[in-house]
């Protein structure tokens, strides 16, 4: 009761200040635009969370000069001082925890769990990689008799870093904060659904001692401030998550070399999922239950590690699906700031109409299970019904497209070999779940799901920072693991420095 006391503390005293007025932050100066972006609460259209003035290609131009200037001493500072900046952010979002939770839930809807989740997740980022660049600064020599040997690390150069709106603390953060610590300056453009979320995060920064120039706040349109950051040729290394169309869209301009450019560019581009959970015959069908809903209906299944295909053996298949349609009138769905409502609002109307379309298609392509009733929330702003449906195609649309939303196929399979044909039967492989008490069929499933991260009788969610390095393969990424020990590596260069010792005079 202590802590509902606090969010309700914390949610009054943000909601004071909504409205916020975001300028672009380009260096040291505040540039207010006319053109503005408006970010809206989701549980509630008519109120306005910030305003945020909108980058053009000449203030992304300007930025990128900036950084580009301030890249040679930022990378040659001592690594212990950059990453003393992250310590000591990590400490302010302590700090501040309840209160950017609470931005949260306005900005994006998250409910409070998932909200201080965020905020917590953004800790561990800033403290796992001052850790882990400490670690690697640390010289590696390999001398022999009358030569040494060392390894020496520096940052690529300026970073443009490119976020979803679907967790717009951690992964903003994560991205930025490892760039930063690496030594390379970053240029943030935010997405357009969450300006608000970002603005804090930079100003923490900038706070905790990055110096301005090293990281700038440019929200803006993706089409035009982000590509404008993609296709610059001072722009060494791109940070992306978000869709599939648009990381492939990035990896292509990325690829072209323009006049002038000294480098070839890197991409990271972490996109989304399709994610399935298969239940085989002697599962333990209750937790088997929870954990299948708690993933696919959590935020609204606006989660790239959201399951949205529920594999089920035959031996289990009617008696599953008759659990998840008795299950489902407990995901009430309500607006974010309300402690009782487990499935929110979607990120905006666009959305809203998306899902609302696939809720079409699932009910041309699937027998419906279950489906939530909504009621007056409708008109208040972006409300959408789970919907369960079951009897659905492997081949299907709503088994091979990412929803991201509040949709479950559930699919009948043969036997564990079909299901798993089935689950690796689609273009991403992000994450994927499994609930066995069948030691012989869990090392089946770990060795032939081919997904980034696997999770084994427990809700196929919520990865954490070190503990569970997080990111997919085909098309939902190229494999760089957010929060694993290999993560700063593609932010950094590395010289190899060889010495003769033999020499004498
Ligand atoms: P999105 O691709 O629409 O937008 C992501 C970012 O790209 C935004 O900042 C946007 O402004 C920018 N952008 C858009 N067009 C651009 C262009 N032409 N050039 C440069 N930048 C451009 O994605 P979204 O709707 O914000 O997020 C949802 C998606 O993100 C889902 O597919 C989800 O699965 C994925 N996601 C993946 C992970 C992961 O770790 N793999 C994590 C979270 C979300």
């Amino acid at each position: 009761s202590e802590n509902r006391d606090r969010m309700r503390a914390a949610l009054g005293s943000v909601r004071e200040q909504l409205g916020l007025d975001l300028p672009l932050l380009i260096g040291a100066e505040q540039v207010r635009t006319d053109d503005r972006i408006v970010s809206e609460n989701p549980s509630n259209s008519q109120v306005v969370v910030a305003l945020a003035s909108k980058a053009s290609r000449e203030h992304a131009d300007r930025a990128l000069a900036i950084a580009e200037k301030a890249a040679p001493s930022w990378s040659s500072r001592p690594a212990r001082e950059r990453a003393d900046v992250l310590l000591r952010a990590a400490e302010i979002l302590r700090g501040r925890l309840f209160e950017l939770a609470a931005w949260e839930v306005f900005e994006c809807a998250k409910p409070w769990p998932e909200a201080t989740a965020d905020v917590d997740e953004a800790i561990d980022f800033c403290e796992f990689y001052a850790r882990r660049m400490i670690e690697l600064a640390s010289p590696r020599r390999r001398d022999v008799p009358g030569e040494t040997n060392r390894l020496e690390y520096f940052g690529r150069g300026v970073a443009a870093v490119i976020p979803p709106w679907n967790f717009p603390l951690a992964i903003p953060c994560g991205m930025t904060v490892a760039a930063l610590v690496a030594g390379c300056p970053v240029v943030l453009k935010p997405a357009e659904q969450s300006p608000a979320m970002a603005w804090h995060l930079v100003r923490i920064l900038r706070e905790a001692g990055a110096p301005p120039e090293v990281v700038q706040y440019l929200p803006g349109e993706g089409e035009e401030a982000g590509a404008a950051l993609v296709e610059d040729p001072r722009t060494a290394i791109i940070a992306f998550t978000g869709s599939k169309a648009v990381g492939l869209a990035i990896n292509r301009t990325a690829a072209e070399v323009r006049p002038g450019q000294p480098h070839v560019k890197r991409v990271i581009a972490e996109m989304g999922g399709k994610n399935a959970v298969i239940i085989d015959d002697d599962a333990d069908l209750d937790e088997a239950v929870v954990g299948v809903l708690s993933s696919a209906f959590g935020y609204a299944g606006q989660k790239c590690s959201a399951a949205s295909r529920a594999i089920v053996l035959e031996g289990v298949y009617d008696t599953f699906v008759s659990r998840l349609a008795a299950a489902l009138p407990s995901w009430t769905v309500g607006p974010a700031d309300d402690p009782d409502t487990a499935v929110p609002p979607v990120i905006n109307r666009e959305a809203l109409d998306r899902v609302e379309r696939y809720k079409q298609i699932a009910r041309a392509e699937g027998r419906v299970v279950a489906e939530a009733v909504l009621g007056p929330l409708r008109d208040r702003g972006h409300y959408v019904g789970p919907l369960i449906v079951a009897d659905v195609s492997p081949h299907a649309r709503i088994a091979q497209e990412e929803i991201f939303g509040p949709v479950l196929a559930v699919i009948r399979a043969r036997d564990l070999d079909e299901a798993l044909q089935i689950a690796n039967g689609v273009e991403y492989a992000l994450v994927g779940g499994l609930y066995s008490r069948s030691p012989a069929h869990i090392e089946t499933v770990r060795r032939r799901f081919l997904v980034g991260n696997l999770y084994i009788n427990r809700p196929c969610t919520g990865a954490l920072v070190d503990r569970q390095p997080f990111g997919g393969f085909k098309m939902s990424g190229i494999g760089t693991k957010a929060g694993g020990p290999d993560y700063l590596l593609e932010f950094l260069l590395a010289r190899s420095i060889t010495e003769n010792t033999m020499r004498r005079g």
